[in-house]
């Protein structure tokens, strides 16, 4: 098993973001890499489990229900980090562990809960498209307001996707400064970065990551999605 292309790659990237910790002077025990797993076969998760991984990472609602209910018996953690519909946001409370797309209050609002707290990001939208998902501006701040005030939610930070078309490095620290702003005048122990992805990874650790959400550099490419 530890031979197969799977494990090398994982392999590379985990020593890929130790080697970029050290260079920005970070601890790598700081950082959760995340593995995208999306549209990716159960058997691919089992064998990322079986070398160690706990923190998985799926897009869309169905596919994540189905893949955690069949691999409850691993003990992984699901982090949910797609657009994120109102009507199935409870469903997704129910398996998640993390939510990385809570982008608006009416969603906020949808997954209080009495129930265990489950973690959860605000994304923000670096783009100038306002279907990419993500809250810009002052909303940012509203909807960490609300989080933090929500039961049942334990609000971390943020959560970003570097646009294309900007170096990914100044796409970072925009988010960072929001979280500076975040943590300033909101929540003060929501400190945690969700940014950083195969192509940007490196970047977002000197940035200030502390959740990478990493598919295909650790997968192989994605079959075609179903
Ligand atoms: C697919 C996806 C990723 C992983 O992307 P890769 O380029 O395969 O690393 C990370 N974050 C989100 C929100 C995604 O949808």
């Amino acid at each position: 098993m530890s031979g197969s292309p799977l494990a090398a790659r994982l392999a590379a990237v985990r020593n890929q973001v130790a080697d970029a910790a050290r260079e920005a002077g970070r601890d790598p025990d700081g950082i959760t890499t995340i593995v995208v797993t999306k549209f990716q076969p159960v058997s691919l998760i089992r064998e990322l489990a079986e070398l160690g991984v706990r923190d998985v990472g799926e897009n869309r609602h169905q596919e994540a229900q189905a893949k955690a209910r069949e691999l409850e018996s691993l003990g992984l953690r699901w982090h949910f980090v797609g657009q994120l519909q109102r009507k199935k946001a409870r469903q997704v409370r129910a398996y998640a562990s993390g939510i990385h797309s809570v982008d608006r209050v009416e969603l906020v609002d949808v997954l209080a809960s009495d129930e265990a707290s489950v973690d959860c990001f605000v994304q923000v939208n670096l783009t100038d498209d306002p279907g990419r998902g993500g809250a810009t501006g002052d909303d940012v701040l509203r909807v960490a307001e609300a989080a933090q005030a929500a039961p049942g939610l334990r609000l971390r930070g943020l959560m970003a996707v570097a646009p294309l078309g900007e170096e990914p490095g100044a796409a970072f620290d925009r988010v960072r400064e929001m979280s500076e702003r975040v943590v300033a005048d909101v929540a003060p122990g929501a400190s945690d970065l969700s940014i950083g992805m195969s192509g940007d990874f490196r970047e977002a650790v000197h940035a200030g990551a502390t959740h990478l959400r990493i598919g295909t550099a650790i997968t192989g490419n994605r079959p075609a999605p179903a």
